[in-house]
């Protein structure tokens, strides 16, 4: 069976911490590098253009910013902390 996040052990993602990843659709080219690397499968791409579907299991990587050539997507820590917690730090 799948393992969910939920299995991983001492991992826990914090709700709430808003729009800190946005794609610019103007210079997004739909080339699907960010969905590739996300862990969280955070992104689809629709209509040749990468939307977010979800935030809720980033780990904040910050891959999918990195992997963009196109620079059509900011990011930022999220304010107050963090959304994805470890018991390790
Ligand atoms: S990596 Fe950048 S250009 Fe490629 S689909 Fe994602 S946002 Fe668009
Ligand atoms: S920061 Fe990492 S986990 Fe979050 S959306 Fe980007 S690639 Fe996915």
């Amino acid at each position: 069976m799948a393992k969910s996040f939920e299995d991983i052990p001492g991992v826990e993602w914090v709700p709430g911490t808003g729009e800190f990843i946005k794609v610019n659709s103007e210079l997004c080219s739909g080339c699907g590098n960010c969905v590739k690397v996300c862990l969280g499968s955070c992104y689809v791409v629709k209509g040749k253009k990468a939307v977010i579907q979800s935030l809720d299991r980033c780990m904040e990587c910050g891959a999918c910013w990195y992997v963009c050539e196109n620079e059509a997507i900011s990011f930022f820590w999220p304010n107050g902390g963090t959304g994805f917690r470890t018991q390790w730090g």
